[in-house]
């Protein structure tokens, strides 16, 4: 893995310089490290001749502060994008952190593609190109590997239920390979119109710890007419009966998973949840997936779905989601860094 990453590394680096080689000086997107500290410090002389009165102020002056803004965060300047009134922090990032920051971004998001690449960067970042980020996809292996495998099956399409709720989906992810604190599985629940997703962790298959974990779902956003998984009917009907002890109100039935399309979404968020909860662990060096589920949910509803053609999170309540008072940090790290007592 590790001798991939730098192969892709120095892959990625070579093509970057080839592109360079192609454009002319003074390029906005591309900064090397050394144009990013001497912005930095134009922008500092720029703030400071705007700013004190009697000092000469030229164009280039305006011209970078329109531009460019400094954030010091944790002691350190970060290059973004002056803030306009939708609060939004863009970073600029250079040449030296492209291949990390697509790594890190493509991992999290599970081997997305180019649409969710694009969509999850551009929240973050304001100089990294599409090129660069087709160059990236290029070059990984494990996305080959799945383009081959999804042309031998179905086509995906988009899959729409008519209305909210109208089905469900639940299913189990066996981690009993990496048990951690008695846990040994995840009940991936997914809502087929949204895409919304709710990960718990569980300690066994047992009908009615799955029931239990259904009802504090079922209490916030309303139960399903109809209620599938691949592990079949047996198992939906067992987890039905539970339901209906617990709460003798719900009503729901069984349902075929009967859409192949839409079964393969379903091993395909699985699949995804899997790749993001391994990310995390690394990144995090901790084997403690059953506390990372609450972040890797959060992160995947808030992943742009190219079934919906938006964030489930967005298709579930209308608006982006907001992580308190500075609304769009980067997504690979949730940091709490100001809350509005602290200003
Ligand atoms: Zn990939």
């Amino acid at each position: 893995m590790a001798i991939d990453k730098n192969t892709m590394r120095s892959n990625f680096n070579e093509q970057i310089q080839l592109i360079l080689m192609n454009k002319r000086e003074d390029n906005n997107a591309f900064l090397s490290t050394s144009d990013y500290s001497r912005v930095i410090q134009q922008v500092k002389k720029s703030k400071k001749s705007l700013n004190t009165v009697g000092e000469k102020k030229t164009t280039k002056d305006y011209r970078v502060i329109r531009k460019y803004d400094i954030l010091v965060m944790n002691g350190k300047e970060h290059l973004i994008r002056p803030i306009d009134e939708k609060n939004v922090v863009l970073y600029y990032a250079t040449i030296d952190e492209l291949f990390d920051i697509l790594y890190d971004t493509h991992s999290a998001i599970g081997h997305g593609g180019r649409n969710r690449m694009v969509s999850e960067l551009k929240n973050n970042y304001c100089n990294i190109t599409n090129e660069t980020i087709m160059v990236f996809l290029k070059l990984c292996a494990e996305c080959h590997k799945k383009t081959v495998c999804s042309k031998v099956g179905l086509a995906p399409k988009p899959f729409l239920q008519p209305t909210f709720n109208s089905r469900a989906q639940v299913d189990l992810i066996d981690m009993q390979s990496q048990r951690h604190n008695d846990y040994r599985f995840i009940m991936n629940y997914q809502e087929h119109l949204t895409k919304y997703i709710v990960l718990k962790p569980l300690k066994s298959k047992c009908a009615e710890e799955i029931a239990y974990n259904l009802i504090d779902i079922y209490t916030l956003f309303g139960a399903p007419t109809i209620l599938q998984s691949c592990s079949g009917k047996k198992f939906v009907t067992s987890i039905i009966n539970k339901l209906n002890v617990i709460w003798d109100e719900i009503k729901i039935d069984y349902g075929w998973p009967k859409h192949s399309e839409s079964q393969e979404s379903v091993e395909r968020t699985n699949r995804d949840v899997q790749e993001m909860l391994s990310a995390w662990m690394t990144k995090k060096d901790s084997l403690d997936w059953p506390s990372a589920l609450k972040f890797i949910q959060f992160k995947k509803n808030r992943t742009f779905h190219s079934g919906i053609g938006t964030s489930p999170y967005e298709a579930m309540f209308g608006c982006t989601a907001r992580i308190g008072y500075e609304s769009n940090l980067p997504n690979t790290e949730i940091t709490k860094i100001k809350t509005k007592e602290d200003l």
